[in-house]
């Protein structure tokens, strides 16, 4: 990572509800954030974007780049092709747009600008600065709504042809399974993420088995979320922990057809969901080994928690305008 002492950098984790910006210092040390609402339309994005932008640039330090997370496909030119989310935008140059709208002066001529999937951010963020610092070759799998992934390789993300790799939440794990948002069936996020998880806590509830998550949630079964199973989970609660059971069989088998393609090191667990800890980590360490070719004949890699939360996206947003990941 090729960075002068001193110097800064903004990272901006755009999501489907609001956009956070933070000014991220060389060691990952957040310094200051910001927040603003995520408009539905591509321009009014960039206006807000660069507006966070604006409000973070530093005072008396040097500028070392601006990254932008954002939760769709973005290709090498920094356009964001389709985002399942924003619905409204599609084919937006994010770093085009950007470069247009900031003010002279504000993103001085060595520095980066990069626009790159949120995943990908949250990936960043831990190889930089995290749980996959001393690893060059893992997973980061980002389990929220739906599984968002980033995949290292020799120390660098992997991009593929186009800049989409480490969509593997849409990887299918059952054919002619649960309909997706992207419009295929059976993809790995509909069986485990947060949203599959309030689908098993849903029927669980419907058939009189987790009265204690039911009541969390007001006694209305409809209005059970993954949420509520994640707070129980993380309270030692014996039916969230059973439900993280169900869950973990569905996570290990994702995470073996990601270890038979890429023999990872490490696969470090973001997003939401891992605020459960042990009740995520214990089942799906134990399943993954039962799934895993050869098992007794290999290094059987490691499947721990992140280091960064809700910060992720936007503290990997500026490790990626800092060059980690980067190829050399
Ligand atoms: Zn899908």
């Amino acid at each position: 990572v090729a960075t002068s002492d001193g110097g800064v950098a903004i990272g901006v984790d755009v999501g489907g509800t609001k956009a956070l910006g933070a000014l991220v210092d060389t060691q990952g040390a957040v310094l200051t954030t910001h927040v603003v609402p995520t408009p539905a339309e591509g321009e009014p994005l960039l206006d807000a974007i660069a507006g966070l932008i604006v409000e973070l640039a530093p005072a008396g330090r040097e500028l070392l780049g601006v990254g932008v997370g954002v939760p769709g496909l973005v290709d090498g030119a920094g356009v964001l092709r389709f985002a399942p989310n924003l619905p409204e935008i599609v084919g937006l140059g994010v770093t085009a747009g950007l470069r247009r709208r900031l003010p002279d002066g504000v993103l001085p001529a060595p520095a980066r600008l990069v626009a790159d999937n949120d995943a990908n951010c949250a990936g960043a963020a831990e190889l930089g600065f995290g749980t996959a610092a001393a690893e060059s070759d893992v997973v980061v799998v980002t389990l929220g709504t739906g599984i968002g992934g980033a995949i290292i390789a020799g120390g660098t993300l992997v991009r593929g042809a186009n800049g989409f790799a480490g969509e593997i939440g849409h990887m299918i794990v059952q054919f002619g399974g649960e309909p997706c948002q992207c419009g295929k069936r059976g993809c790995w996020e509909r069986y485990a993420s947060g949203s599959a998880l309030g689908r098993f806590a849903r029927e669980a509830a419907a058939a009189g088995r987790v009265p204690g998550i039911l009541a969390a949630a007001g006694g209305d079964v409809d209005a059970i979320k993954g949420e509520h199973v994640t707070e129980a989970a993380a309270a030692g609660n014996d039916e969230a922990v059973a439900l993280f059971d169900e869950l973990a069989f569905f996570l290990a088998q994702g995470l073996a057809n990601l270890a038979a393609a890429l023999d990872p090191g490490l696969f470090v667990l973001g997003g939401g969901m891992i605020r459960a800890g042990e009740a995520l980590l214990e089942p799906t360490n134990r399943c993954f080994a039962t799934l895993l070719e050869g098992a007794e004949h290999r290094p059987i890699p490691g499947i721990v928690g992140a280091r960064f939360g809700y910060l992720a996206g936007a503290i990997g947003a500026a490790a990626l305008a800092l060059g980690v990941g980067a190829a050399e």
